[in-house]
């Protein structure tokens, strides 16, 4: 049943490239006739953009921006290993932040950085800034300076149909996979939760393939990023049980508060132009969750 199973997710993953193939920004050739009535995403470039206080965006100012995300992760950050194209809502928050500051997508270099890379990709100048469900925390604000948060999400458990993990509770002494470097695997290696292990792998993607191979119970992470799984894998689903608060900010290099200052900006605009529920509803809104109330934007 398990050797199935993996069979199974082997095309959803193909079908995966497909749809995120069909989901082309307005005008791209594979525009895919089913997405006509879904909601055109495309930003205004400012071109008057100054943000000459920021030493990130003077260094990069008329070249290209570098911007870290995820690459595995369905609706979120999503890269179509056929087509190299980049998706999600994660891909076009930071495609609107790209926009304010004077890029557009010919000046946007992506890079696909793992959960565990973030803090010395951001330090090291290897990214200018940073998408990828990157949870806003005070340890992590030691390392780097974040903008937002864009988006609330929570942690959550992602299982077979019929295993009996129902509730949080049920981990105990149960084999459960998260990723290096991320609150969720932290979090689950808390005493209270008594799981029989922690897995811990460098992306999402290999925790599901675990998960469907039989060698965990459960895969745990925000419900976001299980939501964009549970959709591709027919056996799996998302417990619907948040047992964490994971507020979604922009990493950005410690220090510079111009920068910051920029793109909450950028932030708050689109949430008042709407652009901000358009991809929503392109995205995460997918799984049928209408789109909230963003979060307020907390310039600390
Ligand atoms: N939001 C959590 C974190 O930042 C989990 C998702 C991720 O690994 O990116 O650690």
């Amino acid at each position: 049943m398990k050797l199935r199973r993996t069979a199974a997710a082997a095309a959803v993953v193909l079908a995966m490239a497909v749809t995120a193939t069909a989901c082309g920004k307005e005008g791209s050739p594979d525009d895919d006739k089913k997405d006509k009535d879904a909601p055109k995403l495309s930003y205004e470039v400012n071109t008057a953009a100054d943000v000459k206080d920021s030493p990130v965006w003077s260094k990069v100012k008329g070249k290209k921006i570098k911007i870290g995300t995820k690459a595995d992760q369905p609706n979120l950050g999503y890269e179509d290993p056929s087509t190299g194209k980049r998706s999600g809502f994660d891909v076009e928050i930071a495609r609107m932040i790209a926009a304010e500051l004077g890029f557009d997508e010919q000046h946007i270099e992506w890079k696909t950085v793992p959960t565990e890379a973030r803090e010395t990709q951001l330090s090291s100048g290897g990214v200018d800034f940073y998408v990828g469900t990157y949870t806003i925390n005070d340890e992590r604000k030691k390392q780097v300076d974040f903008g937002g948060p864009y988006y609330l999400a929570g942690q959550d458990l992602l299982v077979d149909k019929d295993s009996d993990i129902k509730t949080p509770e049920d981990i105990k002494g149960k084999k459960v996979c998260s990723v290096t470097g991320s609150t969720p695997l932290k979090r689950i290696k808390e005493k209270k939760y008594g799981v029989a292990k922690a897995k811990a792998q460098q992306g999402y993607q290999l925790c599901v393939q675990d998960l469907n191979n039989g060698q965990v119970d459960a895969v745990t992470t925000d419900d976001t990023i299980l939501k964009g799984y549970a959709a591709q894998n027919d056996g799996l689903r998302v417990l619907g049980k948040p047992f964490s608060e994971e507020p979604y900010g922009v990493g950005l290099k410690k220090g510079d508060k111009a920068l910051r200052d920029a793109v909450n900006d950028a932030i708050e605009t689109h949430q008042k132009n709407g652009n901000w529920k358009k991809a929503y509803d392109a995205t995460l809104g997918k799984s049928g969750i209408p789109a909230p109330t963003p979060p307020k934007v907390d310039r600390y």
